[in-house]
């Protein structure tokens, strides 16, 4: 028989009952005991929801996030909240997000940093380390949800970070190296791993996704130490990867001393045959063969089909389970009544892909002939999708067909078109501009969502959004900026504005995902072939540059933040689906050009974070995805000038890739690392020009002029003057119109200082 199990359910609720019940709390408009009602009913409705699975997770609730569960588990709480007295949860959010509740004035202290999870969405807060770090054990939480999860008859299987993963992820504050806390660590885990074994717990699941990584002999023979240090605890170990491929790692994972190895076969398929030919005859074999990171339905019959033999030759050896925790997909399709049904057909949620868990394992138990029917339902499905007309568009692979080396490269090089911009544009030395957005202000979002409500027309909305576009040209006049911005009071998103506009996207209603704490976030679903069936932002472009004698920035999402930031469809490579964008995108640039709008930011705040796990897999990443922006970008006028924007501050390591994007001006984050980010600029000779932000709009705090000449000097002795615009780091968005105001104010004058001398 094969044994099916689950790594970890969505947390947050189908409802988002968590989001609601957290904000509450932290407004003081709930009591702690409300917040951990609400927290044991989400678990009981998600154990439910999992019953039928042979062993179901416990300890992948969480409050903020699971990591930051662990340290505390482990008694590694940052020294800054350990001096206050009190709720065990209260110092919990403190760490997570600098304070308890919002009245909690006495008590704030600096949050914990948060970072992205490995290659998902999903922001954990990062464990600190120093040199005198000592762990502790506190295994109440796991405890007492062990406890509850019995009571509801629920056949447990405890999970948590494995120990090298929780070191690798985390940061030391003081430069030691945290590899030595290891020896102090393990004890730690063997004695939750025997308190857990007296509690009658039969089986972990100890995650280490780090082994699909590339790891160093140190960090593997961490591995190594780690796992015959705890080889000797009671329980069984079901040792858990995914994400990726094991690749060099492989060997080590069939010889780590554990009773069960997890391997993602969804991204791993082709090492499924070697990790059954080497893992010794007495472990287990779990594999994850329905894909946790996004919504498509299993095709059953072919994962059956590969999936068969394997089960012959193992036997009870089989688990299987979804590929990792369906943190990373929305809960339950069901709640969807909006979405197209056709679509709706083609789409698997969190409970959905239980479900066809169940029916595989059903399948290999009895035969296919016990679930013919189901398979015949998803049979028919895969089908339809494969077939649909609303899928594949001949003129789309036709389009695709069409492009040429020279659909990327513009006529001339940056030299000869910057002295033609030059000439175009007139602009002063140290142009100042704004990354986009203005504040989205509470009228705004009224407009939107009475617009969204059938309660204001589109005429009236329109009119609303015109009187937004004039007030901030306006204010960029009156600030004497030299290249304005719209201002983007129509999107709400960045990236759902352009999906919705364009064909190939869908939108769910519920299909939220956790990115960090509370806040979720609704990734649009591309389903099949992307075209614009007509422009998208011209006509608003257009309004505002009518405004103004200044030249107005046309503004877009670039192809690869729109694909990162999306579901994507699993049916061809992502740099297809991506060249399709990067067409839509060149269309709309194109289409501006001809409107008279001769400066066009072309956004790629996500491009960083599509890189692979393995570095050995960025080249090809980058190769494609700087080519969808080339092709959207670079069919312009050498006259038209290209900005693009980036919102993060590492470069060091894809330089290369920027600099062959061949924007006019990119501008960066960078006023946090105090103008060392252009360190990276400066060693590559990169030959463009840059706006090194010089507001971190993050933060409330008005930037003064004096800070701002100060960093543009910093900048200066890294790049040459003539190739610096002065800006902000990212959009205003997030702000107030009384902080933008004095720091836009402070900015225009710290150019003019600037261009004095
Ligand atoms: N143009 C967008 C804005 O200004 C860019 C946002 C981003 O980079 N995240 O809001
Ligand atoms: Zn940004």
């Amino acid at each position: 028989m094969v044994t099916t199990h689950n790594l970890g359910f969505p947390r947050i609720g189908a409802g988002r009952e968590l989001k609601f019940a957290l904000e509450a709390y932290w407004k003081g408009q709930s009591s702690r005991d409300e917040l951990n009602s609400l927290g044991a009913q989400l678990r009981q409705r998600h154990w439910k929801n999992q019953s039928g699975l042979d062993f179901v997770p416990v300890g992948d609730f969480s409050f903020y996030d699971h990591i930051l569960d662990m340290s505390f588990t482990l008694g590694n709480l940052p020294e800054r909240v350990r001096g206050f007295q009190g709720e065990a949860l209260d110092n919990y959010f403190r760490v997570a997000r600098g304070r308890s509740v919002s009245q909690d004035a006495c008590c704030g202290v600096q949050a914990g940093e948060m970072t992205k999870w490995f290659d998902t969405n999903y922001h954990y807060i990062v464990p600190e380390f120093a040199a005198t770090t000592e762990f502790a054990l506190d295994a109440s939480r796991l405890l007492a949800q062990l406890a509850e999860a019995r009571a509801q008859g629920i056949n447990v299987k405890p999970v948590i970070i494995g120990p090298v993963t929780y070191l690798w992820i985390g940061k030391t504050k003081d430069g030691s190296d945290k590899l030595a806390l290891l020896e102090r660590l393990l004890p730690v885990y063997g004695e939750l791993l025997n308190l857990l074994a007296a509690h009658g717990v039969e089986w972990v699941q100890i995650d280490e996704p780090v082994l699909v990584t590339e790891l160093d002999t140190e960090w593997r023979h961490a591995l190594t130490l780690a796992y015959h240090h705890l080889k000797t605890s009671r329980v069984k170990l079901l040792l858990a990867t995914y994400f990726g491929q094991l690749q060099d790692n492989l060997h080590l994972a069939c010889t780590l001393p554990v009773a069960g190895i997890h391997l993602d076969a969804i991204n791993a398929q082709s090492e499924v045959t070697q990790l059954a030919d080497l893992l010794p005859s007495y472990k287990v074999l779990s594999l994850g063969v329905v894909n946790g990171r996004n919504i498509w339905k299993t095709d059953l019959d072919a994962t059956l089909d590969w999936l068969q033999p394997v089960h012959h030759r193992l036997g009870d050896r089989l688990w299987i389970a979804p590929s990792c925790s369906l943190l990373h997909v929305p809960v339950d399709l069901s709640g969807e009544r909006k979405l197209d049904p056709e679509i709706r057909s083609w789409l698997a949620f969190a409970l959905q892909k239980l479900d066809e868990l169940k029916i595989l394992a059903a399948a290999l138990n009895q035969g296919r002939a016990a679930v013919a029917a189901e398979l015949e339902d998803n049979r028919a499905a895969i089908a339809a999708r494969r077939a649909s007309a609303r899928v594949n568009n001949p003129a789309v692979k036709a389009a695709l067909a069409g492009i040429t080396p020279a659909s990327g490269r513009r006529k001339s090089v940056y030299a000869v078109r910057a002295r033609q911009q030059a000439a175009l544009l007139n602009l002063p030395a140290y142009p100042t501009t704004t990354i986009g957005s203005f504040p989205q202000t509470a009228e705004i979002r009224l407009a939107r969502s009475r617009f969204k409500s059938g309660e204001l027309d589109e005429a009236g909305y329109k009119v609303a959004m015109q009187a937004e576009i004039a007030r901030c040209v306006h204010e960029q006049e009156a600030l004497e900026l030299d290249v304005l911005v719209h201002g983007e009071p129509e999107r709400n998103d960045m990236v759902e504005y352009f999906g919705e506009q364009l064909d190939g996207y869908a939108f769910s209603q519920f299909g939220w995902v956790q990115s960090y704490g509370s806040r979720c976030v609704k990734p649009p679903i591309l389903f099949g072939d992307i075209s614009r069936p007509k422009a998208m932002t011209v006509e608003w472009i257009k309004y505002a540059q009518s405004l103004t004698a200044k030249p107005m920035k046309g503004m877009l999402t670039g192809p690869v933040t729109i694909l990162n930031w999306s579901f994507v469809r699993d049916d061809q490579p992502r740099s297809v689906s991506c060249r399709q964008i990067a067409l839509a995108i060149r269309a709309e640039v194109l289409d501006l050009e001809k409107a008279g709008v001769r400066v066009i930011q072309i956004d790629e705040a996500a491009l960083r974070e599509g890189l692979p796990l393995r570095k050995a897999q960025w080249r090809q990443y980058l190769d494609w995805a700087v080519d969808a922006f080339r092709i959207a970008a670079n069919g312009v006028q050498d006259d038209t000038q290209i900005h693009t924007h980036m919102c993060y501050s590492e470069f060091n390591d894809i330089m290369a890739a920027i600099a062959d994007m061949d924007a006019d001006v990119i501008t960066i984050e960078t006023s946090r690392s105090d103008m060392e980010l252009l360190d990276a600029f400066d060693g590559f000779k990169y030959p463009n020009e840059i706006g090194p932000g010089v507001y971190d709009i993050h933060s409330p705090n008005i930037p003064t002029r004096e800070h701002i000449v100060q960093l543009m000097r910093r900048a200066e002795a890294r790049i040459p003057a003539e190739r610096l615009w002065v800006n902000p780091d990212c959009g205003l968005k997030t702000r107030q119109w009384a902080e933008v105001i004095p720091a836009l104010r402070n900015m225009v004058a710290a150019a003019r200082q600037l261009r004095t001398i």
